[in-house]
């Protein structure tokens, strides 16, 4: 827990939230600010910045969660499709440093992109280019 982390103060009841689902190790509220009606945030209850920071099992539950919930949130709204992403980094737009996942139930024409519309273009690499990341990644990945 983190006295300065708004995510751990609602956890831990001293900030109100609309909590919609709770266990030992997660827990899931109503955005404050939504994107859509019924966008939720999963967080593990332990507190963690980025995804890479967090030991197996709450990877593990926070993944699990989502994945549960997503068909749960998206048939309560009777959204046709949800977007499941997280802005993992401050470069990547992550505004609160506990890690969450966000579930924004998508509609039939809201106007809204894909997660391809984040960025303008595309990165444009040549094949070899491509082969030499793949190459990189898979022997970090090893
Ligand atoms: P990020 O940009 O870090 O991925 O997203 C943070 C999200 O947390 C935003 O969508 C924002 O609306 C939401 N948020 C920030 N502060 C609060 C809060 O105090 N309560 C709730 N329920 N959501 C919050
Ligand atoms: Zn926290």
């Amino acid at each position: 827990m983190s006295e300065d982390c708004v995510f751990c103060q609602i956890i831990e009841g001293n900030i109100p939230g609309r909590t919609v689902y709770e266990d030992d190790d997660v827990f899931a509220f109503l955005d404050a600010n939504p994107l859509s009606r019924g966008h939720t945030l999963v967080i593990p209850k332990n507190h963690h910045e980025r995804v890479s920071d967090l030991p197996p099992e709450d990877r593990a539950a926070v993944f699990e969660t989502l994945g549960r919930l997503a068909p749960v949130v998206e048939a309560a709204v009777d959204a046709d499709g949800v977007t499941v992403g997280m802005n993992d980094g401050e470069a990547a737009g992550q505004e609160v440093p506990h890690v969450h996942g966000h579930l924004v139930p998508r509609f039939d024409g809201d106007g809204a992109g894909a997660i391809h519309t984040i960025f303008r273009s595309t990165a444009d690499l040549s094949d070899d280019e491509l082969d030499e990341v793949a190459e990189e990644i898979k022997a970090a990945a090893e």
